[in-house]
């Protein structure tokens, strides 16, 4: 684990502020839910995440042909697909139509894609004003911060905090009302709404027969961002594909219950194109920019590639024992939770940070709950023994393999075995938990990897001695 990861769990640890903060909204979700799939709420839960797997594995091995296929329909309605292999082709695509347009204010809709990319601060480098427009957004973007999940992006934030923020960065009166405070952001977001040259969303899904961009949000924000500006850009990896329309009925009916417990979110935007001659609303102009970016590196594991079935919901997130603790921003990227755990390594390679795949508890709880049934915890732990191949390659962890290797040696030989359980037992003081910290092996590179962990005492009998006399 790199002294940063370590540093900033530490952080938020011992921040207990933000520890409520987290365990309240992530209990919050996980609680809702629960409920929105009660068996009599939604009797065919179980059998729509097999569906909703079959799909998307399906679709991930066809990838090739729904791609060409989406692209053809966008094309048949007057849109423009732009392949982006990287962060920087994307951005440069945005970047010189902007320039081109002679645009200047840009609002943007909720993206993690775009997170992915650093967008904003890629425009703004280039003078070009880019606004966030969904509430969470705009609150961290106001803050200089990243997302703290991929659903909740301002989830650590109490509302004093935002009431701060919003009187230092807007000159507007201290108002701790959540509704006042949403009205203080709608009032100048309507403005750049009106006043913005270019639309930029992301894409929950991207439907391949019709070359359909569909958004599904609560605000209303990504409406406004892709109809009234007149020009949208859709930013989306290219795993955001499914076949059919009517395969959106299965995703839809997961993802609002999976992120936030509600049957179907507030508002599902269907966006095919730019504006027909005899339609009032809608861009002028129309672009998909479908980004890699390290995602074809991942078709080629068979194993791993279901990491690209994700669909962002956040409940492997919310029903993580260790994002509970640790949250979002001790992640080295803008993904986070199990699914950061998982995507980070593969995306930037294990050794970006080689304490993710070991910053969880294996307890399964993110595969119980994925509505896509991604199988994180095998993930988990191919990743674990690459990092570790990594390690032997670089020479580095010595100590820990030889520990190991000694400790095999010993469960191979049950003679050997009995005889060091008896010296540890006549070793341990009997009386109580916590031995272990006290023990005269606690020091140097030990005590690191002792401070976390804790072995009952030693029973003063082994079992086959116990065996033997009865
Ligand atoms: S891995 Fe599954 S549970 Fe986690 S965000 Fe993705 S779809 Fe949701």
């Amino acid at each position: 684990m790199s002294a940063a990861f370590d540093e900033k769990i530490h952080e938020t640890l011992t921040d207990p502020k933000l520890q409520l903060a987290i365990y309240k909204a992530t209990g919050r979700l996980v609680e809702e839910r629960r409920k929105s799939i009660e068996p009599d709420v939604c009797p065919d839960y179980q059998e729509l995440r097999t569906h909703a797997h079959a799909i998307k594995r399906h679709t991930i091995e066809h990838l090739d042909h729904y791609l060409e296929e989406f692209t053809r329909q966008v094309e048949a309605h007057g849109g423009q697909v732009i392949f982006s292999k990287d962060a920087e082709e994307a951005s440069d695509f945005v970047l010189s139509l902007a320039k081109e347009r002679r645009a200047h204010l840009i609002v943007k809709s909720k993206s993690m894609t775009t997170e992915e990319i650093d967008l904003s601060e890629r425009l703004e480098h280039h003078q070009l004003e880019s606004v966030e427009t969904d509430l969470g957004e705009y609150i961290i973007q106001l803050a200089h911060e990243r997302p703290y999940h991929i659903v909740a992006p301002a989830l650590h934030k109490t509302r004093e905090q935002v009431a701060d923020l919003l009187t230092e960065r807007l000159g507007v009166p201290r108002e701790t009302v959540i509704e006042k405070q949403t009205m203080i952001a709608r009032a100048v977001l309507r403005e750049k709404f009106l006043a913005a040259d270019i639309g930029i969303s992301g894409a929950n899904f991207l439907v391949a027969d019709s070359g359909t961009v569909v958004i599904v949000e609560n605000e209303g924000n990504a409406r406004l961002t892709t109809s009234a500006p007149r020009i949208h850009i859709a930013v989306a990896g290219i795993e955001k594909l499914i076949p059919r329309a009517q395969d959106l009925a299965v995703f839809l009916k997961l993802l609002g219950r999976s992120a936030t417990g509600q049957r179907l979110t507030v508002y599902t935007s269907f966006l095919s194109g730019p504006k027909r001659g005899d339609e009032i609303d809608g861009p002028d102009e129309f672009y998909v920019v479908l980004l890699d970016n390290g995602r074809t590196k991942l078709l080629a594991d068979r194993g791993k590639r279901q990491s690209l079935y994700c669909i962002r919901c956040g409940a492997c997130l919310n029903h993580c024992p260790v994002y509970r603790k640790i949250g979002g921003h001790s992640f080295p990227w803008v993904y986070s939770g199990p699914i950061g755990a998982i995507l980070i390594p593969q995306f930037l390679g294990v050794r970006h940070e080689p304490g993710l795949p070991f910053a969880s508890s294996l307890c399964g709880a993110c595969a119980e709950v994925c509505p896509v049934k991604i199988d994180i915890p095998r993930i988990l732990l191919e990743l674990r023994s690459e990092v570790k191949k990594a390690e032997a390659r670089e020479g580095a962890g010595r100590l820990e393999r030889l520990a190991f290797r000694i400790w095999a040696w010993v469960m191979r030989h049950p003679r050997i075995y009995e005889m060091a359980g008896m010296a540890a037992a006549s070793l341990a003081p009997s009386e109580s938990a916590g031995w272990v910290r006290h023990a005269p092996f606690n020091v140097g590179p030990l005590r690191a990897w002792l401070s976390q962990r804790d072995l009952p005492p030693p029973a003063a009998k082994s079992f086959r001695q116990l065996w033997r006399e009865r």
